[in-house]
C-alpha cells in the first residue's frame, strides 16, 4: 500500500461519519502522489498524517432567545486547520446542514486555496448549524452576538481571522463585529468582509464571482476564446453567483440560469440582474418571484434541472455535491466547454472525472473561488497599514492574482506531467508550499 492510500485509510477509519471529509481528503491526496513520491522525507516526517489533522478543533455551545422568548441551543464551530503559511483564514457558514464533517472537509481545501493566492494565511473554517433563513433582524443579531461570546477568546488579527460563507453576509459580520469590539475593546482586522464604514475593503463583496470569471476568463484566452456572446448557466443566487454573473454579463456573457435552494429560472433572454439583486440582496426573497416579474422566463421546482439548460460554461456557485455524474454528463452532452467552481466541492468526483474524460476546461473550487480569500487578506493589509484602497486598485489586485492561480496550476500540472489536468495542478501547486513551510517548521 503507497504512502497516501495508508494515510487515506487511516484517516478514515479515525474520522468516521464524515463523508464530505473523506471525499475532499481523497480528491486532494490522490492527487498529491507525484510529489509524495519525490519527496520520501515527507513520509518519515509524517507530513501527511499531519497535514490532514486539523491544529484545533473548537466545538460550542451557542444559546439564543427568538422573538417570542423562546430559547434555542445551536451547535458551534471553528475548525484551526493549518498556521504553517499565516494566521487561519477561512469563512463562518450558517446553515442547518453544517456539522464537524463539512467544517473540516472545507478547512482542508481552505489551506491549499490560500496557498495558491500567493499571499501569507493558513486554512481555517468555521460555523454553525443555525438557519438564517426567515429570522428577523433581532434574532440574527442574537444569535452572531452568542456565537461571538465564545469565538472571540479564540481568534485574532494575528490568529485566527474569519470571514463570510454560506449564510453570513455583510450583516452578520457587522454583528459579529460588533461584539467582538465591545467584549476585546479593539477595533482590528479581526474578521474581513467588514462595511466600508468599518474597515472593510472595496471589493470584497465581488471578489469571490468576479475572481471566477477572471480566472475563467484567463483559461479562454489562453485557448484564442472569451466570454463574448458564451451561454452561460450559474447555480445559486447568493453572493459568489450574483458576482460571477454580473462580471460575466460586463465581458459580454450571456448568462440564462440561476437558482435557489427550491428551484431555478431559466431566462433564454439573459437574465435581468437587477431583478435578482433586488429579490435575493434587497428583499430576501426567493428566486421564483423573477418568473412573476420578468415576463417570457421560466421557473422550475427543484435545482438539478438546471444542468440540463444546454450552455458554453457552467459555474456552480451554490454549494458542495450539486453536480453529480448525470448532471455532468447532461452538460457535457450539451457541449459545455468550461466549468468552473464558485462554490466549495460543488462537483463530486464522477462528476470531475466525466469532465476530465470529455476534455472540459475544468477549474477546481480551490483555484477558481480564491479570489474571496485573496481580497480579504488583500482587507488584512488594509486593515494593519490603515490604508483604503480604490476600487480600482483592488480589482487590479484580484485580477493579477487570479491570472496568476491560472498559470502557477497550468505550470505545475505540466511539470508532473498531467497537462490541463487544474485538480492535479491546483493541489501539488497549494501544497508544495504548505509543504515546505511544516517541513521548516520541525516536528510541530
Ligand atoms: P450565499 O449564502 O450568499 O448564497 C448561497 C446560494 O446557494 C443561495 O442561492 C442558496 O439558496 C444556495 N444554496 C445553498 N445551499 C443550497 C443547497 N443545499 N441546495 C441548493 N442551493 C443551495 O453563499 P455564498 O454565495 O457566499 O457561497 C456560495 C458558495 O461559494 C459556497 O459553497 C461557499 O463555500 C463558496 N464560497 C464563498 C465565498 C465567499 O466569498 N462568499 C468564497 C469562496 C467560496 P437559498 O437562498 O435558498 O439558501
Amino acid at each position: 500500500m503507497s504512502y497516501v492510500e495508508q494515510v487515506l485509510k487511516n484517516l478514515k477509519k479515525t474520522n468516521p461519519n464524515q463523508p464530505e471529509f473523506h471525499q475532499a481528503a481523497t480528491e486532494i491526496l490522490t492527487t498529491l502522489a507525484p510529489v509524495v513520491d519525490a519527496h520520501p522525507e515527507y513520509q518519515k516526517a509524517a507530513l501527511l498524517e499531519r497535514f490532514v489533522e486539523p491544529e484545533r478543533v473548537i466545538m460550542f455551545r451557542v444559546p439564543w432567545v427568538d422573538d417570542k422568548g423562546k430559547v434555542h441551543v445551536n451547535k458551534g464551530y471553528r475548525v484551526q486547520f493549518n498556521s504553517a503559511i499565516g494566521p487561519y483564514k477561512g469563512g463562518l457558514r450558517f446553515h442547518p446542514s453544517v456539522n464537524l464533517s463539512i467544517i473540516k472537509f472545507l478547512g482542508l481545501e481552505q489551506i491549499l486555496k490560500n496557498s495558491l493566492t500567493g499571499l501569507p494565511i493558513g486554512g481555517g473554517k468555521g460555523g454553525s448549524d443555525f438557519d438564517p433563513k426567515g429570522k428577523s433582524d433581532r434574532e440574527i443579531m442574537s444569535f452572531c452576538q452568542s456565537f461571538m461570546t465564545e469565538l472571540y477568546r479564540h481568534i485574532g488579527a494575528d490568529t485566527d481571522v474569519p470571514a463570510g460563507d454560506i449564510g453570513v453576509g455583510g450583516r452578520e459580520i457587522g454583528y459579529l463585529f460588533g461584539q467582538y469590539k465591545r467584549i476585546c475593546d479593539e477595533h482590528v482586522g479581526v474578521l474581513t468582509g467588514r462595511g466600508l464604514s468599518y474597515g472593510g475593503s472595496l471589493v470584497r463583496t465581488e471578489a469571490t464571482g468576479y475572481g471566477l470569471v477572471y480566472i475563467t476568463e484567463e483559461a479562454m484566452k489562453m485557448r484564442g476564446d472569451s466570454f463574448k456572446g458564451k451561454t452561460v448557466v450559474i447555480s445559486g443566487s447568493g453572493n459568489v453567483a450574483i458576482y460571477a454573473c454580473q462580471k460575466a454579463q460586463q465581458l459580454g456573457a450571456k448568462v440564462v440560469a440561476m437558482y435557489d435552494s427550491n428551484g431555478y429560472i431559466y431566462d433564454k433572454n439573459g437574465v435581468n440582474l437587477d431583478v435578482v439583486k433586488d429579490i435575493k440582496e434587497v428583499k430576501r426573497g426567493r428566486i421564483k418571484e423573477y418568473a412573476e416579474r420578468v415576463s417570457g422566463a421560466e421557473y422550475h421546482e427543484g435545482c438539478s434541472g438546471i444542468w440540463n439548460i444546454p450552455c458554453d460554461v457552467a459555474l456552480p456557485c451554490a454549494t458542495q455535491n450539486e453536480i453529480n455524474k448525470a448532471s455532468a454528463e447532461a452538460l457535457v452532452k450539451n457541449g459545455v466547454k468550461y466549468v468552473a467552481e464558485g462554490a466549495n466541492m460543488p462537483s463530486d468526483l464522477e462528476a470531475i472525472d466525466t469532465f476530465r474524460k470529455a476534455g472540459v476546461v475544468f477549474l477546481p473550487a480551490k483555484a477558481a473561488n480564491a479570489g474571496g480569500v485573496a481580497t480579504s487578506a488583500l482587507e488584512m493589509a488594509q486593515s494593519s497599514g490603515r490604508l483604503f484602497w480604490s476600487f480600482e486598485e483592488v480589482d487590479a489586485k484580484l485580477k493579477n492574482i487570479m491570472v496568476n492561480i491560472y498559470h502557477n496550476i497550468d505550470n505545475a500540472a505540466k511539470k508532473y506531467g498531467y497537462e490541463g489536468n487544474y485538480v492535479m495542478g491546483a493541489n501539488i501547486a497549494g501544497f508544495v508550499k504548505v509543504a515546505d513551510a511544516m517541513m521548516a517548521h520541525g516536528i510541530v
